[in-house]
């Protein structure tokens, strides 16, 4: 059970289970587990029912709740579709989904977290994040007590907020800057032998974990679905629904054929559409004035092997360039039809679908998956007990641009150290 090999999709070698890289090649690393048959564990709750697919020994403590699938009814009256179906990560129990930091990086981070665990890696794992993912990792990681250093943007703190005691083992460093700059922090940070990256898209247990909305929705649909729409920033969850789609076929019960991917970005900050369409890029401002700023990513897997682009052409897949405009009004329809509040990333996905329905390139009765990346957080703020981590670090991202050498950079390492040995 949980066996597994981690190999390179370019030259083929098998890796150590936690590699991120392959030394060859820049390719992605991808997991074979070798149950071919999705079986469910009864013994198991949220996540961790996928336990066969995921890279992990054990179930993290405390965490890991699931996505649910359902039939569609009110968004797919109002879009004239019979077989919509949705996938919703967030807070919701009247659905079942109590995911209380609100978003899919609910699926990453616990996995993540236990493979860190499992490792006994004695570094400090780092995460820079503009808000969905640092309040996931905060969650995961306080519930076992994880040391975690969160980079996040100044304009990213006030999405940091968990449910619970306030996490002691997790530092907050607050950057004067954009994402941008916190994600440069992150990295000189990382490049520290104390310190150890979670290694984004190159992380087979994000992926795996993330795979889950397809899985759990192919159990609910009794197929594979023909089309999956997703709002992306680096597209790491098409990247993982097209992983997940392959294990489906592998198993030989959920259809033949690989769902088409549709991936929507917030334009014009949009480097995946750009790069598809091979139209301009105009990233000037961004992510000033994005609908959502968690959609901006300047470097997103797209063109490495395993990667975004050859997800798309696999699965003849569509990207979508999504203005403000679109998103409002599909975050206006969604909210009115479904009866439920999601988060501004999702209404993205939710324009490209209305876009489709309406040209025609989903058709009334084609089996539709419309992944809803975050959701019910009114509804979560209502009745939760909700924390807000507190900036423990104030940095100026000037101090520490690599080529710098101030003492600046040395004195941020011995704060991180003293707080996180106060705290233990
Ligand atoms: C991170 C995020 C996305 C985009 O995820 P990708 O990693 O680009 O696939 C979409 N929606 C929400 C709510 C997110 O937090």
């Amino acid at each position: 059970m949980g066996e597994y090999l981690v190999r390179c999709l370019g030259c083929g070698r098998i890796h150590p289970p936690h590699a991120l890289a392959c030394e060859n090649d820049d390719s992605l690393l991808r997991t074979e587990y070798a149950s071919k048959r999705l079986a469910l564990r009864g013994d198991l709750s949220g996540l961790w029912k996928f336990y066969d697919w995921l890279p992990v020994k054990e179930p993290l403590r405390g965490s890991g709740e699931k996505p649910v699938t359902y039939k569609s009814e009110g968004l797919a009256r109002a879009l004239d579709l019979e077989e919509l179906y949705i996938s919703f990560s967030g807070y919701w129990p009247e659905r079942g989904a109590k995911m209380t930091t609100c978003s899919f990086k609910d699926l990453e981070a616990p996995p993540t977290v236990e493979r860190m665990m499992e490792a006994e890696d004695a570094r400090v794992l780092v995460v820079a994040s503009a808000g969905n993912t640092a309040r996931a990792f905060a969650q995961a990681a306080s519930a076992v007590d994880l040391p975690l250093v969160l980079v996040v943007p100044a304009s990213g703190i006030h999405r940091l907020w968990i449910d619970g005691d306030l996490p002691e083992s997790v530092l907050v460093i607050s950057v004067k800057g954009d994402y941008t700059e916190a994600i440069d922090l992150a990295s000189r940070l990382e490049a520290h032998p104390r310190f150890v990256g979670e290694g984004g898209a190159r992380n087979v247990a994000r992926r795996d974990g993330m795979g889950v909305v397809v899985l759990d929705a192919a159990l609910s649909m009794k197929s594979l679905p023909e089309h999956y729409f997703q709002a992306i920033g680096s597209g790491t969850g098409g990247i993982s629904a097209w992983e997940a789609s392959h294990r489906l076929l592998g198993d030989g019960r959920f259809g033949r054929r690989l769902p088409r991917l549709h991936l929507a970005q917030n334009s014009p900050c949009a480097p995946v559409y750009a790069a598809w369409t091979g139209s301009m890029l105009e990233a000037g401002r961004c992510p000033g004035g994005m609908y959502d700023d968690v959609l901006y990513n300047r470097k997103p897997p797209y063109a490495v092997k395993g990667g975004v682009r050859e997800a798309l052409e696999e699965t003849g897949g569509e990207v979508y360039g999504i203005t403000n405009q679109e998103a409002r009004e599909a975050q206006k329809i969604f909210e009115e039809s479904e009866d439920i509040d999601i988060l501004p990333a999702a209404a993205v996905a939710v324009a490209a679908l209305l876009r489709a329905a309406r040209s025609g390139a989903v058709a009334k009765r084609d089996l539709t998956l419309l992944n809803i990346t975050g959701g019910g957080i009114s509804r979560a703020k209502e009745e939760l007990k909700m924390n807000y981590l507190k900036c423990d670090i104030e940095v100026s991202p000037s101090a520490f641009r690599s080529e710098s050498t101030s003492t600046s950079y040395s004195d941020l390492l011995a704060e991180i150290d003293e707080i996180l040995g106060r705290r233990g």
